[in-house]
């Protein structure tokens, strides 16, 4: 513990940004470092409380209060090197992670927890402006090859751990580029790009070899793939949208949330959009249905584009400012949090439901009618009652459908597979991480749903384990799950 009393010292410093004029006029990432000298400080808020509650917030098990003491002690290699222990991708989670670890930092009780996240990030910077990150090739083989089927994080993650243990490793991605929705989901505004190409750097000089336009179930077949392979992981996502099914659904403008996004992330990368297929927000009035983080991400995008209005719809009532009752410490806390796409703008409305899209006689989308909810408990179940009389319009040229994801998508691979699917609509596994087809594994969305990046890299540092043992009879691997 670097200083004993720097917990009651030093409050907690908010992340820079980017001024909101500024950034709105580009695509580049709005957070910027913590000055070195301020990190010190937060590192030194730590107060070392014997049960790390934050390790166990963390899905990976970070080792947080060990790097807090090093960044405050200035030994940054040292606190590397714990970082890495754990995890693969720091960059990726110091840059994205909602930090459900700060939730569960014992300082969180009486005052701002530590600012973890930014330490995290902070450390593996500076490792990469050191030139610490080098490639760590395996030094025996094993002989053993494995599918990785989905560049994601869990598919990177996974390919990592894998090939550090010596086995052969081709990551297939349907997709033209490497990456999942580190690529093309996730704007390049909160995380750019080159952040996640050094990584395939690293990979590829490691070994792993990578094959883009390869849809398993599709051009792949799963069959050439048991064949070919000792071991199969599959770390395909969950990208399967809820739609809404209401009148007007068919109105030309109105998107799911993934085709808008993915859109802008290939105009980022120099991709150019054909003008038929191009959804843009210039000049539009546009309306969000979703208030959570895709939501949000549609917002920071539509901002950049030009709206002339945006509205971000939320089903559910606006959150407390503070933890409810029934959501204690160390929970995530579930309260109203502003994003960096919230600080640029646009509208927010909660308690609300879309009763139909509205168009002209040319099938354009042309405005929304809403309805306000109250919110209904019986039996601890909560629903929602239309209030009477509530009704209202918006003028809409651009729906985007952000309500979240059902699973994975189950025709083509997963059908061929045959794994057996739970009741929520994700792929089965057994606790060393196989599904229910021998020699098959599968881990980050497409056995959880939606989730985070930090869980994807956790699951696939313990799959991988999984598939080491599976083919070797034992590993050294360490699994976090
Ligand atoms: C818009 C958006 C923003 C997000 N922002 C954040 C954030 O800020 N922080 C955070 O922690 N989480 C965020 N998430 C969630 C996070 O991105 C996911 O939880 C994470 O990417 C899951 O990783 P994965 O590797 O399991 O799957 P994915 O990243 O979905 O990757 C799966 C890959 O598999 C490929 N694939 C699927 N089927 C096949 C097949 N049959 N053959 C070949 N390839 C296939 C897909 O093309 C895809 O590239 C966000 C999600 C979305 C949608
Ligand atoms: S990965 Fe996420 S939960 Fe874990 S220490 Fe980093 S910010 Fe916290």
């Amino acid at each position: 513990m670097g200083k004993i009393t720097g917990f009651i010292e030093f409050h907690r410093a908010k992340q820079p940004y980017r001024p909101v004029a500024e950034r709105i006029r580009d695509w580049r990432q709005v957070m910027l470092p913590y000055p070195e000298a301020e990190l010190k400080t937060q590192g030194a808020r730590c107060m070392d409380c014997g049960i790390p509650f934050c390790q166990q917030g963390c899905p990976l098990g970070n080792i947080i209060p060990d790097w807090n003491d090093l960044v405050y002690r200035g030994q940054w290699q040292e606190a590397i090197n714990r970082l890495h222990a754990t995890n693969n991708f720091p960059d990726f989670t110091g840059t994205l992670c909602p930090a459900p670890c700060e939730g569960s930092c014992v300082l969180d009780i009486i005052d701002d927890p530590v600012t973890i996240k930014a330490i995290e990030l902070a450390i593996i910077d500076h490792a990469f402006e050191q030139d610490w990150v080098k490639p760590l090739p395996p030094k025996v083989l094993t002989g053993k090859k494995i599918a990785i089927v989905g560049s994601g994080p869990a598919g990177l993650a996974a390919a990592q751990q894998l090939r550090r243990a010596g086995h052969e490793v081709v990551v297939l991605e349907r997709d033209d580029r490497i990456g999942g929705l580190l690529r093309y989901g996730i704007p390049e505004f909160k995380m750019e790009k080159h952040v996640l190409d050094r990584r395939l750097d690293q990979l590829r000089a490691e070994g792993v070899t990578f094959r883009t336009h390869a849809h398993v179930g599709v051009d792949v077949s799963t069959e050439e793939l048991k064949k070919d392979f000792d071991a199969i992981l599959l770390a395909g996502g969950a990208c399967a949208p809820r739609d809404l099914p209401v009148p007007g659904r068919e109105l030309s403008g109105v998107h799911f949330a993934m085709e808008y996004l993915t859109q802008q992330n290939r105009r980022c990368e120099g991709d150019t959009i054909p003008a038929d297929h191009e959804i843009t927000a210039k000049g539009k009035h546009v309306v969000i249905i979703g208030g959570g983080d895709t939501g949000a991400d549609c917002l920071g995008t539509v901002h950049r584009q030009g709206a002339v209005s945006v509205h971000q719809l939320e089903i559910m009532p606006l959150p407390p400012a503070h933890r409810a009752p029934n959501n204690p410490w160390p929970e995530y806390p579930h309260i109203y949090r502003v994003s960096a796409a919230h600080e640029e703008g646009g509208v927010r409305v909660y308690s609300v439901s879309t009763k139909r899209f509205t168009g002209d006689d040319q099938g354009r989308l042309q405005g929304l009618e809403l309805v306000k909810l109250e919110p209904v408990r019986a039996g601890g179940r909560l629903s929602f009652k239309e209030i009477p009389g509530s009704q209202f319009t918006l003028p809409c040229e651009l729906a985007l459908l952000a309500m979240g994801f059902v699973g994975p998508e189950q025709p083509g691979m997963l059908q061929q597979l045959g794994v057996k699917i739970t009741e929520r609509g994700n792929v089965w596994r057994d606790a060393n991480w196989m599904t229910n087809v021998p020699g098959v594994f599968t881990a980050g969305d497409m056995q959880r749903g939606q989730s985070l990046i930090v869980w994807a890299i956790a699951e696939a540092r313990s799959a991988a384990r999984g598939i080491d043992k599976f083919l070797t009879g034992t590993s050294d691997l360490p699994a976090p799950l």
